[in-house]
Parts: structure tokens; C-alpha cells; sequence
């Protein structure tokens, strides 16, 4: 079983850096390296100054043999979202995919995803209330219509926390609401670099989703041009193990599933 789609890329990475040829190209060229022919950039909301959709045109024309699809990953930060909100909005029918994430809590100033110093948020509370607040955020963006796919559905793990509840107790609500809107999930190797060591979402967190008709894209998470498929074999093995035989991918917002 080969993986052939990666539906969350940060060509930009962690700052604004301008669509162009240069910056993209390299994208392309491991993409098709590595046996990508399905791509999703999803740059983070915060910087979609940066989104050109003029230089993804001029890609496309210049790759014609990848399916690029244009998005945006659309966090909860409490400080650039609303912008990010408006921009989806405004440019909603030029995008192929939006995905829909929380890396923010009570804390406006700290992500707390990023390692080590998110994991502050975390000392001496209560693990099964951070989840539920965690997971109600995740219901939050959901809501708001603007995404097709949830990233990292169990990011609140990053660190290693594990809650004492039954995990179906603290996902399930956002589950059900994920499937009544017909939205996607992906699974996520990202989780294999973080503490955490484990893909997002947990294999219990799939096997429910599937129970519930949820459907799944694969996704690196990848900040740099070589990161794109990163452990894509393992999770080749993983969807095997777990049944999974196809994929979603996504055209203007219009899902496909292509059997793998
Ligand atoms: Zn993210
Ligand atoms: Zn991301």
C-alpha cells in the first residue's frame, strides 16, 4: 500500500515568507521524489499574507503532473484567528482545503503544543479537565463551517499527559459533532517526533471514528520540503492494520476517497 496524498505542508514554516517559485518549487521536486502526487499547503492562518494564489497557479503550470491543492491550516489563536477567519471567508471558493486546529488554551501569549515550554500549562492541573476543555475548543472550530478537516485531533497529548477517564468519554461528544457535519480527520506522523511518540489520533480514537463514518486524509505536518511523507510507511502499515483502505482527498472543498 503506497501513500500518495500529504494534506498538511507549511511551506512558509514558522514565519511569513511570501509565495514564490523558489520557495515552492522544492516542495514539488520532493514531492515527486519521494512518490507524492497529491498536495495540500496548509500554511498556518497567521501568515496567509503570505498565501499567493497567483505563484500556486504559476506551480501548478509548472508541475503538471501533481494535484496541488491550495489551503490553510485555521488555528484557535486567540490573537491573529479572527483575522484568519475573514481571510477563509473572503477567499473560501479559491481554496481547496481548510484545516481546523486548537494549539491555544487559557494562555493567549503560549502555545501549547510547542515543546518544552507549552507543557507548563500542564503542571499540577487536573489532565481529564484540560482534555475536555481541549476538546471542546476542537468542537468550537468545528462549528465554525470554515473547515473540512480537523488536525491532530489529539494534540493535548503532545506531551505524554494521559487522561484517567475513558478516552471515548472525553472524545466522543466531538466525534459525533465531526461526523453530523460530514467533516474529515487526519492522521498525522507528526505525533511520532513529538514526546508523545504515537500518531495522531490514537489508534482507540480511529477505531471509533471509523465506527462513526468518519472519513481520513494522511498528513505530515511538515515544516520543510523533506519532511513532507515523513513515516509514511509506518503509517502505510498502521491503516493496513487498522483496515483503512482508502483516503480522502479534497478538490474545492469536495471530498474524494481514492482506495488505496
Ligand atoms: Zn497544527
Ligand atoms: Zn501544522
Amino acid at each position: 500500500m503506497h501513500l500518495f496524498s500529504d494534506y498538511h505542508l507549511h511551506p512558509q514554516g514558522h514565519r511569513l515568507q511570501p509565495y514564490s517559485q523558489e520557495l515552492l518549487q522544492p516542495w514539488a521536486d520532493h514531492a515527486r521524489q519521494i512518490g507524492l502526487c497529491d498536495i495540500a499547503l496548509t500554511d498556518h492562518d497567521r501568515y496567509h499574507r503570505g498565501v499567493d494564489f497567483d505563484e500556486i497557479d504559476r506551480l501548478r503550470a509548472a508541475n503538471p503532473d501533481l494535484k496541488i491543492r491550495v489551503g490553510i491550516e485555521l488555528d484557535n489563536d486567540p490573537v491573529h484567528s479572527a483575522d484568519g477567519r475573514r481571510w477563509v471567508e473572503k477567499n473560501w471558493d479559491r481554496l481547496d482545503f481548510v484545516l481546523g486546529s486548537v494549539h491555544f488554551l487559557e494562555r493567549p501569549d503560549q502555545m501549547f503544543d510547542s515543546v518544552p515550554a507549552g507543557a507548563e500549562q500542564f503542571a499540577g492541573r487536573n489532565i481529564d479537565e484540560i482534555y475536555a476543555d481541549y476538546f471542546q475548543r476542537v468542537r468550537e472550530v468545528a462549528a465554525t463551517g470554515l473547515v473540512d478537516c480537523l488536525s491532530h485531533l489529539d494534540l493535548i497529548k503532545i506531551h505524554g499527559h494521559r487522561p484517567r477517564a475513558k478516552i471515548e468519554t472525553l472524545v466522543g461528544g466531538t466525534l459525533d459533532f465531526i461526523a453530523a457535519r460530514g467533516l474529515c480527520l487526519e492522521l498525522s506522523t507528526a505525533g511520532w517526533r513529538k514526546p508523545v511518540n504515537e500518531l495522531y489520533p490514537s489508534d482507540q480514537i480511529i477505531h471509533l471514528a471509523i465506527a462513526k463514518d468518519i472519513h481520513f486524509t494522511t498528513a505530515s505536518d511538515a515544516h520543510s520540503h523533506v519532511q513532507q511523507g515523513e513515516n509514511f510507511e509506518r503509517l502505510a502499515a498502521k491503516m493496513s492494520e487498522l483496515g483503512l483502505r482508502e483516503v480522502s482527498v479534497f478538490e474545492r472543498h469536495k471530498r474524494s476517497a481514492v482506495p488505496l
